[in-house]
């Protein structure tokens, strides 16, 4: 720790950098960011930067609000988008209360604790997500609505396009960031694209993603179009998911992987599944967090709505992808319920707390579902016992509610305020009279 603070000091005035960005992250997602001089540096490492964290959403009750943020040095990087005239860097940071504990509301630090629940079990969890987004001509609608910037569709080439550019700078400053890029390419619906992320381990990459929404913002802004990471931004199109690869490691063996096992899915990759279906109603409301969450998952196009699982079935919430020849260390498993507005910190937590608690109750995992799950009528799902995710934010809240898992995981401040942030959400919602109602009936009534 003391030489990683060393090579932060060090690289401050070396290269100059003349302000360095703290960075947390509120309950709902949201990346909060405060600068200090160069010189205050060493005392945030040593004694923590204080602030008052009553006025950030669900991080403190009233009278614990004074909090410290204290930068991890590990996370230190240069931000790339502020140019080299006088550097910007930033580091990520921990929060405790004035005597040193952990903030029970810090989304940081409830995913540690679950990552530390996980090592107690000998456990390293790894996590690569595939990023969608769309990218429109502009943040206010047009006569016909947000316009995307093009028409193309999946792994479209587009000549001369937006979005060649984009993805191209937005992947350089990705790696400018120590962040690195497998894939990225148009998708399926019109502006939208997807970055998928090299593997890193789960409290690495939730501070990655963090990252990676800013930079597709500053090179959207840089580029003169504006990017959105809402579930599903247009009508008719397809919604943006963040689907998630994961595996389990113990040292250097990954215990997703059994040589000759159906799919080369360990008994405890099996399990694992089993966990996040048996709690996937309780954890949607942070997993697809928003109102809007919902409208991808019942809109169509690829998104899943029925808890199932299959092999290479596009249509299952986890889908366990074709596993490659020697490979043993990239066997994984992939969720595709989770979606690109998500708060990474508190959905990875409880995606790994359901799978830990398949592991240790040794939940048997249900049959795989080998058709096209939204082709089948409904009382044929019955009949094969798949159920459907929930149908709205309400119904994702009252499942919640009632959830163990989530309420042990989050902890009971972060659990009690999101449910109340959703609820408010749900409740505005409600009351609101939409462009469709007005068409549907305004005339024929
Ligand atoms: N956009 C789809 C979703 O909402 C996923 C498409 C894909 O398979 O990558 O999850
Ligand atoms: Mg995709
Ligand atoms: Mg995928």
């Amino acid at each position: 720790m003391d030489k990683q603070r060393d090579f932060v000091l060090r690289t401050i005035e070396e290269r100059g950098v003349k302000f360095v960005r703290l960075w947390f992250t509120d309950v709902v997602g949201t990346l909060k960011s405060v600068a200090i001089a160069p010189a205050e540096v060493e005392g945030a490492f040593s004694e923590g930067i204080g602030f008052d964290g009553s006025a950030i959403e669900g991080l403190t009750r009233t009278y614990e609000s004074d909090l410290l943020a204290h930068p991890d040095p590990t996370t230190f990087q240069i931000l790339p988008w502020r140019g080299e005239v006088d550097p910007t860097a930033r580091m990520f940071c921990d929060l405790t209360t004035p005597d040193g504990q952990p903030a029970v509301a810090d989304p940081r630090n409830v995913l540690k604790r679950t990552l530390a629940k996980a090592a107690d079990a000998g456990f390293t969890f790894y996590t690569h997500p595939e990023v969608e987004f769309y990218l429109l001509k502009s943040a206010t609608p047009g006569p016909d609505g947000y316009e995307p910037v093009d028409r193309a569709g999946y792994f479209d080439n587009v000549p001369g396009g937006t979005a060649h550019d984009f993805r191209r700078r937005s992947v350089r400053m990705l790696e400018d960031l120590g962040i690195s890029v497998e894939f990225s390419h148009h998708e399926g619906g019109p502006g939208q694209n997807e970055i998928d992320l090299r593997y890193a381990d789960g409290l690495t990459m939730a501070d990655n993603i963090m990252t990676f929404r800013s930079v597709v913002k500053e090179v959207a802004i840089e580029q003169g179009v504006h990017a959105t990471f809402m579930p599903k931004p247009l009508y008719g199109e397809p919604g943006s998911g963040m689907h998630t690869h994961m595996s389990l490691f113990e040292g250097d063996t990954n215990a997703f992987y059994e040589e000759g096992a159906e799919y080369q899915l360990s008994r405890t990759g099996r399990r694992f599944i089993a966990g996040l279906l048996r709690h996937a109603n309780e954890i949607a409301a942070v997993t697809n967090q928003f109102v809007n969450s919902y409208k991808r998952l019942w809109g169509g196009d690829e998104a899943p709505s029925y808890i199932t699982w299959g092999h290479n079935n596009r249509s299952a919430l986890v889908r366990v992808p074709m596993y490659k020849p020697g490979k043993s260390q990239s066997a994984r498993i992939e969720h595709r319920g989770i979606d690109s507005a998500a708060n990474p910190y508190l959905a990875y937590a409880l995606m790994l707390a359901a799978g830990l608690k398949g592991i240790e109750e040794e939940y048997e995992l249900p049959a795989e579902a080998e058709d096209n799950v939204w082709a089948l009528s409904a009382s044929e799902r019955r009949a094969l016992g798949y159920k459907p995710l929930p149908s709205s934010l309400d119904d994702a809240i009252e499942h919640m509610e009632e959830s163990e898992l989530v309420a042990e995981t989050l902890g009971e401040q972060v659990f009690r305020y999101v449910l109340s942030n959703k609820r408010r959400e749900f409740e505005q919602y409600r009351s609101q009279v939409t462009q469709f109602e007005l068409k549907h009936s305004l005339d024929i009534i």
